[in-house]
């Protein structure tokens, strides 16, 4: 039975480690076409809500999580 108890912790610690790694890293980018601006391509986390433009093909690797407010 302790090891029941135990591997239930184990996975809700798991499960709390895994969501905040989403929060920081797993940035959803999409591209928001009617904020292009030349060549640069205008993208926002449908996560955090953070903007960012990018002149390469690809979204930005880096996620800004929780921006600041202003
Ligand atoms: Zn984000």
């Amino acid at each position: 039975m302790h090891i029941v108890i135990g591997l239930i912790i184990a996975f809700v610690i798991v499960a709390v480690f895994a969501r905040r790694n989403r929060g920081t890293r797993g940035c959803r980018w999409r591209e928001d076409r009617t904020g292009n601006r030349g060549a640069l391509r205008k993208y926002k986390c449908a996560t955090c809500g953070a903007e960012a433009f990018s002149t390469s093909k690809g979204p930005p690797d880096s996620c800004r999580a929780h921006p600041p407010k202003t």
